[in-house]
């Protein structure tokens, strides 16, 4: 088996790393840290002492590094991947970084002959140890070949989301609303503490209905994404509810960013596109609107 390089061996990289070293992959690792190293060192991983021996040993090298600045310095910075490495090589960076630099970072291995593939990870460290993490690959279909071995020992969902910088870009708007949920999930338990409930029965409230984002994935599909604005839930009655809870939080002194946010989307929404009757997944095509996109629809 062709030799694996790894750089990063962060919260992620290190149980990522783990992973393809107990499924026998002959893996070259490298962190700045090295204190990093020896939980690899003990599953049989060379540990090399700079990110140039890596590049030298290895026909795929993986990177799983914090940012774009740290992934530009291990693949085009001095001694780095595309100075060391040989014609042919794979470099599949695993990092969430900013789509222009895997673009650039892409163009730069393309034209020296290498290949390139973008696979973020989704989901969470604990997925990564278990080998259950799910990858958003962005790579020609025979680079995704040449990485599924790869993919299949760190996680259980693999998905192909175009060819490079699809999957970063997939990663992004996956994490974008990662973290407003987070935040309006923030916000309702801030809500539920302020109303004197028990958390515990309002998380069994929440995980029954489309609040823990069934709106995606059950209402969604059936309702806006397929052209059918009827009301289910009409928009009207989305502002009402929204407006009374940010009422709430305002009289119990809780702040509640994103949901009073949420409440001038719906207004805007009401306002100038005449949705107020329609479903209210129907904000989709008023928002889509506003940036001159057409309407989000499912083949
Ligand atoms: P981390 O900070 O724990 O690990 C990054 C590792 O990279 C560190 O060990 C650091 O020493 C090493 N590193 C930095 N610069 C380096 C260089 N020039 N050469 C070699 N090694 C270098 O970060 P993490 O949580 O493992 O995340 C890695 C990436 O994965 C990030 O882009 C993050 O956004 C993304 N991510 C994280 C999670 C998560 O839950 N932690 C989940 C999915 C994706």
């Amino acid at each position: 088996m062709a030799k694996t390089g790894f750089i990063g061996l962060g919260a992620m990289g290190q149980p990522m790393a783990a992973n393809l070293g107990r499924q026998g992959h002959d893996l070259f690792v490298y962190d700045i840290f090295q204190h990093r190293t020896p939980p690899l060192r003990d599953l049989g991983a060379t540990v090399a002492g700079s990110v140039a021996e890596v590049a030298e040993q290895a026909g795929v090298v993986v990177t799983m590094v914090p940012d774009s600045p740290e992934v530009e310095a291990v693949v085009l910075g001095p001694g780095g991947i595309l100075d060391s490495g040989t014609a042919g090589q794979l470099v599949m960076d695993m990092s969430t970084i900013a789509p222009e630099t895997t673009d650039r970072v892409a163009a730069a291995l393309h034209e020296a002959g290498r290949a390139f593939v973008d696979a973020p990870v989704g989901r969470l460290v604990t997925h990564a140890e278990a080998g259950t993490s799910l990858f958003m690959v962005g790579a020609a279909d025979t680079d995704l070949e040449r990485v599924r071995p790869l993919l299949e020992a760190m996680g259980d969902t693999i998905l192909h989301c175009g060819g490079p910088g699809a999957g970063i870009r997939s990663k992004l708007v996956n994490n974008f609303l990662v973290v407003g949920i987070n935040q309006m999930n923030a916000e309702a338990l801030a809500l539920a503490q302020g109303f004197g409930l028990d958390l515990a029965t309002i998380l069994k409230v929440i995980g029954g209905t489309t609040a823990s984002n069934g709106q995606l994935s059950v209402n969604w599909p059936n309702k806006v994404l397929k052209g059918d604005l009827s009301p289910g839930f009409r928009l009207a009655l989305a502002h009402k509810d929204v407006s009374l809870a940010v009422e709430s939080a305002r009289k119990m002194g809780i702040p509640v960013f994103a949901g009073a946010v949420a409440r001038e989307g719906c207004a805007m929404g009401m306002a100038t596109d005449g949705y107020a009757d329609n479903d209210f997944s129907g904000i989709a095509d008023a928002v889509a609107g506003l940036a001159n996109l057409p309407p989000p629809r499912l083949a």
